[in-house]
């Protein structure tokens, strides 16, 4: 079965088949017909699934499945130009022995060889199992779920947030870990890759990124390939569905819309984007509804779990204004002011106010990338470089948005954020100088999965600034994941700790507790 979107036949002439065939080694079917079908029956030189299997973006009925086909996954894939068929099957046990929904997609050499399967017609709020066929070899198997029926009563989902997973920095640890907790679903607040040269970016690295500064498509989707062949990545998509959102370095560090920090004219950095863009896609288990045109990639998106959750996922990079007041970070500068000034575009605003106005659900969850509550990597200061690039460096926003949160009187409003290497627990205040008074929501900020490398319990400025932040709750300068439970009455996130990342075997362990009853907007430890 084919998608909407796939109905083209690839037309290949049967001479140009059979001398791709010979070039790459493939064993081709007879046929006396045009090869509607180009290798229905391939045979790779090499394990074209090194790259995994994941899924993504669940809906009550549906579900995304994705996979990459890369038998040389660190050079371009390896795959020869043309269009593969790749079959895909569904199952409710894990021995893939009860196929539920199966069907093909064309893995397009236009897309690096990426698989997309928007599977529908699935029962809601269940476990499924999948994997995927080509040729005579198959996929590993990965484990996934459906979202509860819309509306329907809920009482409970348990699911993890993670980020800022350098490759450089350490081992996937924190990911393997987050594998065994089998969440509902984990959301990724961005910054996956680092797009770093092979010499640059981290001091004590542990390995080492292959090849340049990342520009083109190509260059892109080898870095996500070399993240991609870590198994304990593999076994985090293996073990639950992702949604995911973007931060910086997906495309370039602290990029805003159209500029990049370094002063590329804009037509220029555009380019670049736009291979990120693709490249992102091609990683991501991410809907059509994602599909980066040549100028833009749709991340923005709502999900309702239940009557429990909605869940909306937002882009803070691709429509935000430029950071205020340039590389010198003083908050004193006109533009910080500016009232104009965005993070989310005027089309998002208006998308997430209709999103906000119609919830029903007792928990409204903003996912996105970077810290509202007033965090930053280099101490809460909100003048200091660092935040310039978060919230509380366009502070007209922040205020559109919590107005917008306080006007509709909406309770139960949780961020979620990454970005910083820190995990934090946090109410929101209205007011970033007076953090004690009028709070319209709380935020968990998870910590990386390794960029800082090993940490420490607390970061070294903590203590000083500690009493002057009574709306912190928790705090952490460890890599980990967050654990959250959601019933509706409460809201629990447990902050997951490694030992340490720069050798394997780290070891896991909770770090701290915040609980948050229905109603009231402060994180307290329990
Ligand atoms: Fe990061
Ligand atoms: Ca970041």
């Amino acid at each position: 079965m084919k998608t909407r979107d796939d109905r083209t036949p690839v037309t290949l002439s049967r001479r140009a088949f059979l001398d791709i065939a010979r070039t790459f080694g493939l064993a081709v079917m007879a046929s006396t017909t045009p090869c509607t079908k180009v290798w229905a029956q391939p045979l790779f030189r090499a394990y074209p699934f090194t790259l995994g299997v994941a899924s993504g973006d669940p809906l009550p009925d549906g579900i995304v499945l994705w996979t990459r086909l890369a038998p040389e996954p660190l050079a371009g894939g390896g795959m020869p130009m043309v269009a593969v068929e790749v079959d895909w099957e569904i199952a409710s046990d894990a021995r893939m022995r009860r196929i539920v929904r199966r069907g093909s997609e064309l893995a397009r050499p236009e897309l690096g060889h990426s698989v997309h399967a928007e599977v529908d017609g699935l029962e809601p709020g269940r476990e499924y199992w999948y994997r995927f066929r080509v040729g005579r070899e198959r996929s590993p198997v990965g484990r996934t779920r459906t979202a509860p029926a819309p509306g329907a009563p809920l009482a409970r989902l348990r699911f993890g947030t993670c980020g800022c997973s350098n490759y450089e920095s350490g081992h996937f640890t924190a990911f393997r870990h987050l594998a065994q907790e089998r969440f509902d679903f984990v959301f990724h607040s961005g910054d996956y890759i680092y797009e770093y040269r092979a010499d640059g970016g981290e001091r004590d690295k542990v390995r080492q990124h292959a090849g340049d500064e990342l520009y083109t498509v190509v260059d892109y989707r080898n870095r996500y390939a070399q993240y991609k062949s870590d198994p304990d990545l593999k076994a985090a998509h293996a073990s639950a569905p992702f949604i995911v959102t973007w931060d910086d370095h997906e495309i370039s560090n602290n990029w805003a819309a159209d500029a990049d920090e370094r002063g590329t004219p804009p037509e220029v950095f555009l380019l670049r984007r736009a291979a990120a863009f693709q490249a992102y896609y091609e990683a991501m288990p991410l809907r059509r509804g994602a599909f980066p045109g040549a100028t833009q990639l749709r991340l923005h998106r709502g999900f309702r779990f239940g009557d429990l959750m909605s869940f909306d996922a937002l882009d803070t990079r691709q429509y935000r204004s430029t950071q205020a007041c340039g590389a010198g970070g003083r908050s004193g500068c006109g533009a910080f002011a500016d009232r104009t000034r965005t993070m989310l575009g005027p089309e998002q605003e208006r998308w997430l106010d209709a999103r906000m106005t119609s919830s029903r659900s007792h928990w409204n969850v903003l996912a996105q990338q970077v810290p509202i509550f007033g965090g930053g990597a280099d101490g809460l200061p909100t003048n200091n470089p660092h935040v310039l690039d978060q919230w509380p460096g366009y502070p007209a926003a922040r205020r559109r948005l919590l107005d917008s949160i306080a006007e509709r009187r909406l309770d139960n409003v949780v961020f979620l954020s990454g970005d910083v290497h820190l995990h934090w627990g946090a109410s929101v205040p209205l007011d970033l100088r007076e953090p004690d008074r009028r709070q319209v929501a709380v935020e968990f900020t998870n910590s990386s999965i390794t960029s800082g490398g090993d940490g420490a319990d607390a970061a070294p400025w903590w203590h000083a600034i500690r009493a002057d932040n009574p709306h912190v709750g928790y705090h952490s300068a460890r890599r980990g994941y967050l654990a959250c439970e959601v019933t509706p009455e409460t809201w629990q996130t447990d902050f997951m700790i490694v030992d340490r990342v720069a050798s394997p075997g780290g070891t896991i362990s909770r770090g701290g507790r915040l609980v948050v009853e229905r109603g009231s907007p402060v994180a307290h430890a329990s």
